[in-house]
């Protein structure tokens, strides 16, 4: 992203501490929150009634089956017509996990342009797993207290190390892309995803699943309670399809 006044003048406070009121807190110092949507189970219906020119103003019976049907026999388009525009703060592993779903729209916090945060992720002592078997059956299982505290305080020490470094670098004039090199994927960063429900529902699927690493899981929890909100007839009919998204 370029540098200049367009971005330079924007006074947002990214990558603070902040917890914005109107979000879900996720991990120990993430959140998500719908900064806006346009987005309602009636657009869903429009969509496809617009075939036989037909339009209608309230939901009904009829296009709640509708949109059942549509989700049963996977005609996606019409859940493209709205969108949820969220705001992200998390550790930059579960954001390389979240950039790699392609129908949406990023923009994230540069630590070319601002000085990186000093919050990073430290697991819950319950969070702390040992990996177990292969590839695509892997099981995660809790580790003993003692090993769960040593994991917490040597993250801990890495981090205050990394951050140690990185600070005492760009102080000796070195730029913060590069000195930004030290700093370790706990870190948070932060980020606006637009997306429209029928990606969200791909994104939902894949990453509120068991299969999904938990750090992620614990997001893709969080945009599925907004997208349950906004379209919850849309979202009765997703859970019915044993949460394959159209
Ligand atoms: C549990 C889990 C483990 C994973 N492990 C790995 C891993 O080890 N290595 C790795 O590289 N990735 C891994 N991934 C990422 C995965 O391969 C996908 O990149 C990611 O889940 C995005 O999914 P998507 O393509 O469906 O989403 P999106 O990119 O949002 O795409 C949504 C849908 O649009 C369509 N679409 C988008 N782009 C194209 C295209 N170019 N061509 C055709 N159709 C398209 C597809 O129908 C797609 O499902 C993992 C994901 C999960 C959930």
């Amino acid at each position: 992203m370029p540098s200049g006044n367009l971005f330079t003048l924007v006074p947002v406070a990214v990558t603070t501490e902040v917890i914005p009121d109107d979000s879900i807190s996720v991990l120990d110092h993430g959140f998500v929150r719908l900064d806006a949507a346009m987005a309602d189970d009636l657009s869903v219906v429009n969509g496809a009634r617009v075939s036989f020119a037909r339009r209608r103003e309230e939901l009904d019976e009829a296009d709640e089956g509708l949109i059942r049907f549509l989700m049963r026999d996977r005609h996606g388009t019409p859940f493209e017509h709205n969108a949820f525009r969220f705001h992200i703060r998390c550790p930059i592993f579960v954001a390389r996990e979240w950039f790699r779903h392609r129908i949406g729209s990023f923009n994230e916090f540069s630590m070319r342009y601002a000085k990186a945060t000093d919050d990073f992720y430290i697991p819950e002592p319950e969070d702390v797993r040992s990996q177990v078997g292969k590839p695509g059956s892997y099981s995660f299982e809790p580790v003993d207290p003692e090993l769960a505290e040593h994991t917490r305080e040597e993250l801990q020490a890495l981090y205050e190390a990394a951050y140690a470094t990185y600070t005492r670098l760009v102080e000796q004039g070195v730029a913060r892309e590069l000195a930004r090199s030290v700093l370790p994927v706990g870190a948070y960063t932060e980020f606006y995803w637009t997306v429209n429900a029928r990606a969200l529902m791909n994104f939902v699927s894949l990453r509120a699943a068991e299969t999904a690493q938990r750090e992620i899981r614990r997001y893709a929890e969080a945009c599925e309670q907004f997208l349950a909100e906004q379209m919850p007839i849309t979202y009765d009919a997703f859970l019915a399809n044993d949460r394959t998204a159209p």
